[in-house]
């Protein structure tokens, strides 16, 4: 069980491993973390995620070894190891015959190859029907000598991936909960459309698709849920659970004729909703650290982090008990 014991250790371990101009900013981070409510009550009470190892995992990734993970690199390369080293770690079963979903990318230059990474957890009861998670790992690699390290976007979708996939094995869901970490959203969500055209499940059992990009950075702790405009229904879901507190959940970025502010097709969970498969898209406004090599890890909010992957562990747990409600909104 995470403690603030637990939180002193893992944030003390954090503050002596950067450089001395980024303390001053962990122990602020420490104290609103260990300040009495500032933790999601829930995450405080009975965390599900394994904190010191998701920021483990957003912190490796993000690290310059990793060389902003652009897809069809040799980092991106790098970067689908990791991943199938942590899915395997936890024990988590493949989708297809392997973890490895090969596809080309297209549109940059020929014969580069990206991979999604999928994992299957079934479902404890005989029902077929499956909740999609995803997030994509890929980012922009080193461009003009600068490496877009991509800590938020998305390397804290990836690393709750691994943590909540984690918690699902311990504690199943219903319903099988199919674990994706595509590659090459960067470059045109090509990992979600790849997985659709050679998809490792049946499209028609996919009831919903959950796509994390961008939910570790926020100062006034404002998490969006894209999604609702399109299926009212999962706002009342959304609404009526019992969510950590501490991190507002707000609805919107899904009104058509609002250009950019409009994230319905903003990245994975597009190709799906174009398939007429219900998505919910959570996700941060963007920041001074979108698409910017000052997307690092520690310009992350850490507590916003912790309680962003719990407010996430409980939607599932929703969604999965309102199944036949989310089914329902399928389209044809
Ligand atoms: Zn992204």
């Amino acid at each position: 069980m995470e403690t603030a014991g637990g939180w002193i250790s893992m944030v003390d371990s954090i503050i002596r491993s950067q450089r001395p101009v980024h303390r001053v900013k962990y122990f602020i981070l420490l104290f609103f973390a260990l300040a009495p409510g500032s933790i999601g009550a829930r995450a405080q009470d009975s965390p599900r995620i394994n904190s010191e190892s998701l920021l483990s995992h957003i912190q490796t990734l993000s690290s310059d070894e990793f060389e902003g993970r652009l897809a069809g690199s040799e980092s991106g390369f790098k970067t689908q190891k990791y991943l199938i080293d942590a899915f395997s770690g936890i024990g988590l079963p493949v989708c297809a015959s392997e973890y490895r979903q090969e596809f080309e990318i297209r549109g940059r230059q020929e014969g580069l190859e990206g991979a999604n990474i999928l994992g299957l957890i079934r479902g404890s009861s005989e029902n077929t029907d499956i909740i999609i998670l995803s997030a994509h790992f890929d980012h922009l690699g080193i461009r003009g000598g600068m490496i877009f390290n991509g800590a938020d976007d998305n390397a804290s979708g990836t690393a709750a991936l691994i943590e909540i996939a984690a918690y699902f094995l311990e504690n199943p869901l219903a319903h099988s909960l199919l674990i994706a970490a595509f590659d090459a959203e960067e470059s045109g969500l090509q990992g979600a459309g790849a997985f659709l055209q050679n998809p490792c499940v049946e499209v028609d059992r996919i009831s919903i698709i959950i796509n994390m990009d961008m939910i570790s950075r926020s100062q006034s702790s404002e998490l969006y849920a894209s999604g609702t405009f399109h299926y009212p229904p999962l706002k009342e879901i959304l609404t009526n659970m019992d969510a950590p507190e501490n991190i507002h959940l707000l609805f919107g970025h899904d009104l058509p004729d609002t250009g950019s502010d409009d994230w319905t097709l903003a990245s994975d969970h597009g190709p799906f909703f174009q398939r007429g498969i219900p998505y919910l898209y959570f996700g941060v406004e963007d920041h001074e650290g979108y698409h910017n090599p000052s997307d690092d890890f520690e310009n992350i909010t850490l507590p916003f982090y912790v309680n962003a992957v719990e407010l996430l562990v409980d939607v599932i747990i929703e969604v999965d008990n309102n199944m036949d409600m989310v089914k329902a909104l399928r389209q044809p």
